[in-house]
């Protein structure tokens, strides 16, 4: 009984252990399948056909930023860097989205894949502050507006959406401005109370002035304007005086103080110079042009040397290797005039300006050699030239004021020789010249010393001969010398 019972035990439990082992056996088999499975999906995913892009598929590009395609490939099996078809523009000119798409096809599989590319004003604006970041302010007085510029790299007209607070307690102005992708840009100026600006103090007149022995000095004034006190010409002291009565040269100095302490100077120079013997009438002032010369200026300095006269160059630019006859001729005691750099009437009389950059042009030039600046004139073809018509109208009736009012003395000629052109020989010159003379004028002889010029160069020994024996005296033009001016004709 017993014994069954034992054996209906262990038939029973044999049977349990046979369903378990069952069990394990379908979940391993189930656990495999998933594996294969998923090995298998895995594998098709990375032999499947597709695209890769080469970098990002979003790309955010600043405005005209250029755009740089970083390019893609088609992938499948075992194969890759398959050659994708691109499409698609990228206008960096022009805020906004752009699509650029890959193809692939690969039999009836046609393969996309696409990169978007947004083009955005990633740049703020620039605020700049006129007069800078740091001001000063007079004592007493508000701060008012100094102004600024607005610059943007998209939009335009940003200046009239600046906004504006002053901080009067902290005494600082705050500019803040924002460009339509809303990149926003902050600037601020400092100000103190201040008075950190020296006065303006000018001269009426001339900084250089000659006057004879025995004349009067009269001073033609000034004017001192200080930006924080206004009108301070009554603060103006003058340190040093011009003595009359004695040969010279003085120096007077004009200086002014502010409230805050600045102090501001000038001077003038007054030459009180020997009256010329010579006044009145019948003095001749020989005047050569176009000069110096290599063949001609240093035979005539030489005559001129010999017979002790003075005269006048009015000069234009040559190669520096004459520059020495230029010096000589000052260092000999002639005056110096200023003619034009180039003679090119196309360019001198194009414009107002044209003259004056020429003249300036001729006028350091001359500086240079001589270490002082000339203020006496001729312009090309005279004052009465009319080719200056031809390049522009009117221009000598605004020259012939404008010189004057910028301190320079201008001479044209009364007396002709005709050695630019009319005349061929020495003979001719000679006849030219003393039929010009009078004693009822200062004559004012025009004459040429440029290249080869030796009709005129063999005439002056014979001129300076015949005005002596006819009562005439030589002066050379300066600032005193009344001015002799023809009639403008343009
Ligand atoms: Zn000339």
């Amino acid at each position: 009984m017993i014994k069954m019972k034992q054996a209906n035990d262990i038939e029973q439990s044999s049977s349990k252990l046979k369903a378990k082992l069952l069990h394990n056996q379908k979940k391993i088999r189930y656990l495999t399948i998933c594996l294969v499975a998923l090995i298998i999906s895995l594998l098709i995913v990375w032999l499947s056909p597709r695209i890769i892009l080469k970098g990002s598929d979003k790309v955010e590009l600043n405005y005209q930023e250029k755009y740089k395609e970083k390019g893609a490939y088609a992938k499948y099996l075992f194969t890759k860097d398959k050659k994708v078809k691109i499409n698609g523009k990228v206008n960096s000119n022009k805020l906004g989205t752009y699509k650029i798409i890959y193809n692939y096809k690969l039999g009836i599989l046609n393969l996309k894949k696409e990169r978007v590319v947004e083009v955005v004003d990633k740049e703020k604006p620039k605020i700049t502050l006129t007069g800078g970041k740091e001001v000063s302010v007079c004592p007493g007085q508000e701060y008012k507006e100094l102004g600024y510029e607005v610059s943007d790299n998209y939009d335009k007209d940003l200046k009239d959406k600046v906004k504006i607070k002053e901080d009067k307690k902290q005494m600082k102005i705050t500019y803040t401005v924002e460009d339509k992708a809303h990149n926003k840009t902050v600037a601020v100026r400092k100000y103190q109370f201040k008075d950190d600006v020296i006065p303006d103090i000018k001269l009426k007149g001339s900084s250089e002035e000659n006057i004879y022995l025995g004349q009067t000095y009269v001073d033609d004034g000034y004017e001192a304007i200080d930006v924080c006190d206004g009108d301070i010409t009554n603060k103006v002291q003058i340190k040093g005086s011009v003595d009359t009565s004695k040969l010279g040269e003085y120096e007077l100095i004009y200086s002014v103080t502010d409230v805050a302490g600045n102090t501001a100077e000038v001077s003038r120079k007054v030459r009180v110079q020997q009256r010329p013997t010579t006044s009145g009438n019948g003095i001749i002032y020989l005047t050569f042009d176009d000069g110096p010369s290599n063949s001609i200026t240093p035979q005539l300095l030489d005559i001129l040397k010999e017979e002790n006269v003075k005269a006048t160059f009015f000069v234009i630019n040559h190669a520096d290797n004459l520059n020495y006859l230029i010096k000589r001729a000052y260092d000999e005691g002639h005056t110096i005039g200023l003619h034009s750099y180039t003679h090119d009437y196309s360019r001198v009389y194009q414009s107002g300006d044209a003259y004056f950059n020429d003249l300036q042009q001729i006028s350091n030039k001359v500086k240079n050699i001589i270490g002082v600046e000339s203020k006496i004139i001729r312009f090309p073809g005279g004052g009465s030239n009319t080719i200056s018509r031809k390049y522009s109208p009117g221009i000598m009736s605004y020259l012939t004021k404008e010189v004057v009012n910028r301190g320079y003395h201008y001479f044209d000629w009364n007396v002709g020789s005709g050695d630019a052109g009319e005349v061929n020989s020495a003979s001719e010159v000679y006849q030219s010249v003393i039929q010009g003379l009078s004693h009822t004028k200062n004559n004012v002889v025009l004459m040429h010393d440029f290249e080869n010029n030796y009709k005129t160069l063999t005439a002056l020994r014979d001129i300076i001969k015949y005005a002596r024996n006819n009562g005439y005296q030589f002066a050379k033009i300066d600032m005193l010398t009344p001015m002799v001016r023809h009639r403008v004709n343009n």
